[in-house]
């Protein structure tokens, strides 16, 4: 898809309506041309989106097939739950010590007939549980909590929430724990380990988009979340950086941002996110003002500032992204099929009464006999390569050969003597 049919998304134009004021009219105008290719965009993407999605929930991740996902990483506090809200214009659990504790798997829709954003919760092997914008924070603490306990630990099992809601870019992000250096009180000492591999299991796969969120108040090359995402892509060439709390730290960013002293290969987004009790429209419009009048942040280029065009920028990575991936899973699927068929044909048929299952019984005992025959006496065990426990028994039954042939020797000589009666009697 060109750039111009993903800029012209409708979650954007829509949320731009509201900003029509500080907006300049060029971008309303094609924002509003641009719908009807925005919607055909969106009836080609959705059903991608939603393919992938059914493979996240068949966990084929766990047979080794990679979906293509853009995993959202930050230091603790860094603005990661922020950057999310601000995507998806809800509350998430926020603020200081460690709230998300498990992956959170977020899948935004755009619904333009839903009047109030509906709200689904998935998780625990097929768990749903619809909730509103008011509740969602509460429910994710306690399905945060049914997964993870109530303490501080975490856990790599995620949760999906579901957000249908008009004008959100149809997105699907999934927001891991932050990274602690220190344990917290009542965390586990190795927590630094833990996060890290799960971190690292979602970053590492080349499917997988990096979305590095950085605190503006922070030196970059001091994040750990930069030195993590490094380590798995070097050239940065499948990283972008997302730079929160700019109304913070103004001084220097866009130097930092143009130095680029930390490889982010697909580049900078600066964003200012709710502030306290701010609605979500409320944080737009001061996001705006502040990219526009703000004696140094209104110096950065317009194409790397302002929630709405991370999001452009997120949905034309993620269709690329899925566009690039999919043929590579299809044939990944389809060997994992065939292969799994040869394993049922081989498997054995059905029972249905009483002949038949009496035949397959002594079939298998049959098999079963001819096993022990080749390990026990001919030592053969190429039945079993890597099974040393059938070769520990066929050792076991060459020390009996051998103790057989000692045992002669020991019998008393010249002896009527009954020999080794009491090991008789108790075998
Ligand atoms: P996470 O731990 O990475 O998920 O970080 P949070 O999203 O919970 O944010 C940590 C704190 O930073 C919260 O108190 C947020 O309100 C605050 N914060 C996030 N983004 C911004 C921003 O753009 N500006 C300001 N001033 N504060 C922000
Ligand atoms: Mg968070």
């Amino acid at each position: 898809h060109s750039s111009s049919q993903v800029r012209s998304h409708p979650s954007l134009a829509s949320g731009m309506s509201d900003l029509q004021m500080v907006l300049s009219d060029t971008t309303a105008a094609s924002a509003v041309t641009g719908s009807a290719i925005a919607a055909s965009y969106n009836d080609q993407i959705r059903p991608l989106l939603d393919a992938v999605d059914r493979l996240r929930h068949l966990k084929v991740t766990q047979e080794g097939i990679q979906l293509p996902t853009i995993v959202v990483v930050g230091d603790q506090s860094s603005g990661k739950s922020s950057v999310l809200e601000s995507l998806a214009g809800i509350s998430l659990p926020r603020g200081q010590g460690i709230c998300t504790r498990v992956p959170l798997v977020m899948r935004l829709q755009d619904d333009p007939a839903a009047d109030s954003p509906v709200l689904q919760l998935e998780y625990s092997n097929g768990r749903v549980v619809t909730t509103t914008e008011a509740n969602v924070a509460d429910a994710i603490n306690a399905a945060t909590a049914e997964i993870a306990g109530s303490g501080k630990g975490i856990s790599d099992a995620p949760i999906t929430l579901v957000v249908r809601k008009r004008g959100v870019p149809d997105l699907t992000l999934v927001d891991l724990p932050g990274i602690t250096r220190v344990p917290v009180q009542g965390q586990p000492d190795d927590i630094y380990d833990q996060i890290a591999r799960i971190i690292r299991e979602y970053i590492a796969p080349k499917e997988s988009i990096i979305l590095n969120v950085l605190s503006a108040t922070v030196d970059f090359p001091t994040c750990e979340s930069i030195r993590m995402s490094q380590q798995v892509d070097r050239t940065g060439e499948r990283t972008l950086a997302v730079v929160t709390k700019v109304d913070k730290a103004p001084e220097g960013l866009l130097e930092k941002v143009t130095m680029d002293d930390v490889n982010i290969g697909l580049g900078y987004v600066c964003v200012r996110n709710r502030i306290g009790e701010e609605t979500y429209d409320q944080a737009r419009v001061e996001e705006e003002r502040l990219f526009k009048y703000h004696p140094l942040l209104s110096k950065i280029d317009k194409d790397m500032v302002g929630i709405p065009v991370l999001a452009q920028r997120l949905v034309q990575i993620q269709a690329t992204i899925i566009a690039k991936c999919l043929p590579d899973i299809v044939r990944q699927i389809n060997d994992r099929l065939s292969r799994s068929s040869t394993e049922l044909d081989q498997m054995p048929p059905d029972l249905n009464n009483v002949a038949d299952a009496v035949r397959e019984f002594f079939h298998i005992l049959k098999l079963v006999c001819a096993s022990l025959e080749k390990i026990l006496v001919r030592s053969e065990f190429d039945e079993y390569p890597d099974d040393s426990h059938f070769h520990a028994t066929a050792r076991i039954a060459e020390m009996f050969d051998r103790y057989a042939k000692k045992l002669p020797a020991q019998i008393p000589k010249g002896s009527d003597q009954l020999f080794l009666m009491e090991e008789m009697r108790v075998l």
